[in-house]
């Protein structure tokens, strides 16, 4: 009461005045929303996560793949089926003040650039550097998020010997892409090169048998081989690839699908149908962790906020903490009826992303989306979505948001 009256007077003070720079009140904002993608019908759908509630929905081309911007201001839904990658201004943007973030939010959009093109796959995105890959032409298209955000679908471009299912990953003036198998171009990539946007080649190529999977973490960037990993670091903005070999501690096998850790540095991958390994790149031998689950691995994903937790979803309906340092399961959660991996392996199966408090786990079966607080650990929530909620991500965060 008293701080009501106190505030009432300096209003007053204020008015008499003819200041409005009093009035100009300072709050700490939080925003979390979900990208739905279905799995059958060509549609994203635009989730705020607090209010559970369908903000708005934007009809595509085709069922999509997608994929966040470390910004977060962006999201690109990956068509492969129909040969487009549409971009969504996701309508939360921040902005660096130094000692805090401002945070400014508006309507999502579909925006007008889209990029065409023959079998659109693997998407590379870092410090706002972009790489679309598409697996139907011999050469990789670069752009910024920037750009896109300013309504430019100018690409440049890296040659890549031949089409194949391969990958490029983007820096400010190099690329490290995929060298294609020379004999068979439908088989894996067969290794990896540091490539320039004007056709040179620089360094030596490097080799990655089996190349599939690849995320960044921090300063480092891996990608997937038969073998092992490739690290790639940059010296003075040039990408630098070392290969660091699978241990002969780990049993027969190899990671496919890697993911980035943030907040700390580290890779986690699949490594056969019901393990992960992770992976920390200061060590060698010691970096290696097998992590054995109670049944197959539906999904997985990584907690960019509790760093020391990853997640992943097995057949069995059950979501698993795993703590990255010890290597352990350390809570399991049983949140819908099991799923197998016999079948396609794009059949609808749940997905998991990380928003804010909550992990959100989608459930196509029951159209739901389970959402669980991260700390306890707990169901605490579940909200209905038609059709059939697969992809999943979430931006968001909390900033200052000055009243104007
Ligand atoms: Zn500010
Ligand atoms: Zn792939």
């Amino acid at each position: 009461m008293k701080q009501r009256i106190l505030s009432g007077a300096i209003a007053a003070l204020a008015t008499t005045l003819g200041s409005t720079a009093v009035f100009a009140h300072d709050e700490s904002v939080t925003v979390w929303r979900l990208l739905v993608a279905d799995q059958e019908a060509s549609v994203v759908n635009v989730i705020d996560a607090v209010d559970k509630e369908v903000i708005d929905s934007f009809e595509l081309s085709g069922p999509a793949a997608l994929h966040r911007s470390s910004s977060g201001e962006t999201v690109f839904a990956v068509q492969g089926a129909t040969g487009v990658v549409s971009a969504i201004n996701t309508g939360i943007a921040f902005h660096d003040h130094g000692d805090h973030a401002d945070i400014d939010v508006s309507s999502p959009a579909l925006l007008d650039v889209e990029f065409t093109g023959d079998r659109p796959a693997h998407f590379v995105e870092q410090q706002g550097y972009i790489a679309q890959w598409f697996d139907g032409e011999d050469t990789a298209r670069f752009f910024t998020e920037n750009a896109v955000l300013d309504g430019q679908s100018e690409v440049r471009t890296a040659n890549i010997e031949a089409a194949h299912h391969g990958v490029a990953v983007p820096y400010q003036h190099h690329a490290v892409v995929s060298i294609p198998n020379a004999e068979d171009a439908s088989q894996r990539p067969i290794g990896a090169r540091v490539v320039d946007f004007e056709g040179n080649r620089i360094g030596e190529d490097v080799a990655c048998p089996g190349l599939h999977g690849s995320a960044g973490s921090g300063s480092l960037y891996a990608l997937a081989c038969s073998t092992g990993l490739l690290i790639i670091s940059t010296n003075n903005g040039t990408p630098e690839i070392e290969h660091l070999p699978y241990p002969e501690s780990l049993p027969e096998g190899s990671a496919s699908t890697l993911l980035g850790g943030k907040g700390l540095q580290y890779f986690v991958g699949n490594y056969g149908a019901d393990r992960i390994v992770i992976v920390d790149p200061s060590q060698a031998e010691e970096g290696f962790q097998l992590v054995q689950l109670p049944t197959r691995r539906v999904h997985f994903t990584v907690d960019p906020i509790r760093a020391r937790f990853a997640y992943v979803f097995t057949e069995d309906g059950q979501l698993h903490q795993v703590d990255v340092l010890s290597g352990e399961l350390t809570q399991s959660l049983r949140l819908t009826e099991p799923y197998s991996m016999d079948g396609h392996w794009n059949d609808p199966r749940p997905r998991i992303a990380v928003a804010g408090d909550n992990i959100v786990v989608t459930d196509p079966a029951t159209e739901t989306l389970h959402f669980v607080n991260a700390e306890r650990f707990e169901k605490v929530d579940e909200m209905a979505l038609e059709g059939k909620p697969f992809n999943i991500v979430a931006v968001g965060g909390s900033g200052m948001s000055h009243g104007h």
